[in-house]
């Protein structure tokens, strides 16, 4: 909708959005209660090089400095509202034409493959650039940065990434949230809250596509991929009620997000 027609007023329910280019941003910002998911792909994609070949010769600092160009304007924009930046989600096949796109590993299934924190964590030096981006943009008083790690599917990844951060020394102010993309990390919800985990957020779009065993990029299949399918909505509706009874903040990145019926769903659920 355009923002124009979103009405004023206080909803318990924080209205949030998923950033891409910062377009309209002093607008964006003014009328959204932070960034529920922010993707460095495309600030990737746009400086032309695979992360994974700046780390491997030694450009770390390349790197950090693409994150926290691209990163500072939209933090300084919301200000002191909450951004959820994304660690790296790049499927194999999805960086090919960069340079250094070559040498990513041939995958049958790169959906399923080699992407999200299985990576990060196979490849730490470039999970330590992100949080090491996130560190200094906190350190220039934007600590309203924080931290998401996508495809989990145990609380052993989340604890090796804190270790991670630890070992960066990301201040203990940077949240670090998980998105909830896998049936695994769904189903083993209450583990996160246990673990102590900062925030959860639905990545609608790799748990349909998961639970529906529905490639999302098939359209030979496309009418049967539903977030609406009751074996999402239980999944959804079980993490809401387990996060609830932890006190943690749940929030939906995925498409599904935009769709008011399950706008509907989600606040009826709390
Ligand atoms: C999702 O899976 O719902 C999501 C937000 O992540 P992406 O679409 O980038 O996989
Ligand atoms: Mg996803």
């Amino acid at each position: 909708a355009p923002l124009e027609s979103v009405p004023a007023g206080e909803t318990v329910t924080k209205i949030k959005v998923n950033l891409v280019f910062p377009d309209r941003l002093q607008e964006v910002a003014q009328h959204t209660d932070g960034v529920g998911l922010l993707r460095i792909e495309h600030m990737i994609a746009k400086s032309g090089i695979h992360p994974a070949k700046l780390v491997r010769e030694n450009r770390a600092e390349d790197y950090i400095k693409i994150l926290i160009d691209g990163i500072k304007p939209i933090a300084d924009a919301y200000k002191p509202k909450p951004i959820w930046v994304r660690t790296l989600d790049a499927r194999s096949d999805e960086f090919r034409n960069l340079q250094g796109g070559q040498d990513e590993p041939k995958e049958d299934n790169p959906m399923l493959g080699w992407h999200g924190i299985r990576r990060s964590l196979d490849e730490p030096e470039i999970l330590k650039a992100e949080f090491e981006a996130v560190k200094r943009l906190h350190a220039e008083g934007l600590t309203n940065v924080h931290v998401m790690l996508p495809f989990v599917i145990s609380v052993d990844e989340l604890r090796r990434a804190r270790e991670i951060a630890e070992e960066v020394g990301l201040p203990s102010e940077v949240l670090i949230g998980i998105m909830i993309e896998t049936p695994a990390a769904a189903l083993t919800i209450e583990e996160f809250c246990k673990e102590g985990v900062d925030f959860v957020s639905f990545g609608s779009n790799d748990l349909t596509m998961l639970t529906l065993g529905t490639d999302r990029n098939n359209t030979k299949i496309a009418n049967l991929f539903s977030e609406m399918h009751p074996a999402v909505l239980r999944q959804l509706k079980h993490v809401i009620d387990i996060t609830k009874n932890y006190n943690i903040e749940s929030s939906i990145c995925g498409e599904a997000g935009s769709n008011p019926e399950m706008a509907k769903i989600l606040v009826k659920a709390g």
